[in-house]
C-alpha cells in the first residue's frame, strides 16, 4: 500500500504542534469513498484550526484543510465511481473528520458534489468553501426577490476569499456593486472585480444608530459585529442582508429597528451542513455565474508546504481572495 503526504496537528501541553507526515490509507477514516486530493484551500476557519486560535478542531490529531478537490480511487457508494471527479466542503472536515492538506481523504459519498462541468478541480478549490458560502448568500437574496432593479448591493470584507467571491457574482448578476474593504489599496483590484464603489472600512465599524439613511438593497456580510449592526440600519424598505461571517466579531448590537421599521430581513447562511440540493444548486450556478478572468484574478496558489504561514496570514487579514493549494 503506496504512503501519501498529510500535515499533521496533535494536541500537546503546550497547545498545539504541526508537521508533515508520511500515513498510509490505514490511518484513514471510515467512509465509502476514497479520493486522491489534489487540492484544497485556505479559508478563515483554516486559518483558526492550523493556529488554535478558535476550537475549530475536536478530533485528535487531525489533519486539517476543511475542503478539497480530487478524484474518486475506490468507492462502495452507488453515485460515485473511480476517475470521477468531486468536491467536498463542510460536513465537519478539518475538524471532526481527517481533512483536506493530504493527498488522500475517506469520506462519506453522501457529503461529495461532482465538480460542474466547466470548472476544473483547481477552479473548484479556488472558489472553495468562502466562494460556495458567497454563492449560497446570492442564492438566500435571490430567493428573498432582490433583483438589480431594487438598488445597489454591499460587500463586506470584500477583499477576502468570501467577499471577492461575492462582488464577482453580483457584478456578474447586474448589481451595482459597493465594496468595503479596511485596505484602502486593494481598491483598484476590488473594481477589477466589478465594484463600482470602495468604501472605507470605518465608515462602518461605529456604533449603529438603531436607523440610517437608506443605502442599499442588500448585502453578503462577512464580518458581522457592528459593520453588520449598520449594515441592517442602512438597508432600504424590505431589503435583506445575508450573514455569513464573524471575521470582525461574534456579537450583533442592533435594534429591532431596521426589521419592524422597513422590513428589512437578515438571513442566515450556513455552509457546513448545507444539505445536497442546495449545494448542487450553488455550484451549477458558479459554473454559470462566475467569470473565469475575475476567478483567476481574485486566487493565488500555494503548495502544501505553505499552508502553515498562510493560515497566520489569513488571520492577520492579509490574504487577498483565495488562496488555493496544491497537494502533490
Ligand atoms: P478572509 O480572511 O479571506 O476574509 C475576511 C475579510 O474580512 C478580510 O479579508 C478583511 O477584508 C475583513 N476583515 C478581517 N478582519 C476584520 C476586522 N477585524 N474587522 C472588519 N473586517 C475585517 O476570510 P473568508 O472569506 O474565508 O471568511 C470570511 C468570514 O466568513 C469568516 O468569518 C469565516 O469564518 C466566515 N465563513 C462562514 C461560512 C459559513 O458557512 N457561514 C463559510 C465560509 C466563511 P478587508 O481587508 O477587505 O476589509
Amino acid at each position: 500500500m503506496g504512503t501519501f503526504r498529510a500535515l499533521l496537528i496533535e494536541k500537546t501541553d503546550a497547545g498545539q504542534k504541526a508537521g508533515f507526515v508520511d500515513l498510509d490509507e490505514t490511518k484513514l477514516m471510515d467512509g465509502d469513498v476514497t479520493v486522491r486530493v489534489e487540492w484544497s484551500a485556505v479559508n478563515y476557519k483554516d486559518g483558526l484550526a492550523l493556529t488554535g486560535k478558535a476550537p475549530v478542531v475536536r478530533r485528535w490529531p487531525m489533519i486539517p484543510g476543511i475542503d478539497f478537490a480530487g478524484t474518486v480511487e475506490n468507492s462502495t457508494h452507488p453515485d460515485w465511481k473511480p476517475g470521477d471527479a468531486v468536491v467536498l466542503t463542510g460536513f465537519g472536515l478539518g475538524e471532526t473528520h481527517l481533512g483536506g492538506y493530504a493527498g488522500k481523504a475517506r469520506v462519506k459519498g453522501d457529503w461529495l458534489v461532482r465538480v460542474p462541468a466547466g470548472l476544473s478541480a483547481r477552479d473548484a478549490m479556488a472558489i472553495g468553501t468562502a466562494g460556495f458560502t458567497a454563492m449560497l448568500a446570492v442564492l438566500a437574496l435571490e430567493r428573498h426577490g432582490l433583483k438589480p432593479d431594487r438598488g445597489p448591493a454591499i460587500v463586506t470584507g470584500a477583499a477576502g476569499g468570501v467577499g471577492s467571491v461575492a462582488v464577482a457574482l453580483l457584478a456578474k448578476l447586474g448589481f451595482q456593486v459597493m465594496a468595503t474593504t479596511g485596505r484602502p489599496e486593494q481598491a483598484d483590484y476590488l473594481k477589477s472585480l466589478g465594484a463600482t464603489e470602495v468604501l472605507a472600512r470605518a465608515e462602518l465599524a461605529a456604533p449603529a444608530k438603531p436607523l440610517a439613511k437608506e443605502r442599499w438593497a442588500c448585502g453578503v456580510d462577512s464580518v458581522g459585529s457592528t459593520t453588520l449592526a449598520n449594515l441592517l440600519a442602512m438597508t432600504k424598505y424590505g431589503g435583506a442582508i445575508a450573514a455569513c461571517g464573524l471575521a470582525g466579531g461574534m456579537d450583533l448590537p442592533t435594534s429591532v429597528a431596521p426589521f419592524i421599521l422597513r422590513g428589512v430581513s437578515l438571513l442566515g447562511i450556513d455552509s457546513v451542513y448545507c444539505p445536497q440540493a442546495a449545494r448542487r444548486e450553488a455550484w451549477r450556478r458558479l459554473a454559470l455565474d462566475l467569470d473565469r478572468s475575475k476567478l483567476a484574478a481574485l486566487t493565488r496558489e500555494i503548495p502544501l508546504g505553505d499552508v502553515m504561514q498562510a493560515g497566520e496570514a489569513i488571520l492577520a487579514g492579509k490574504l487577498r481572495g483565495r488562496t488555493v493549494v496544491r497537494i502533490d
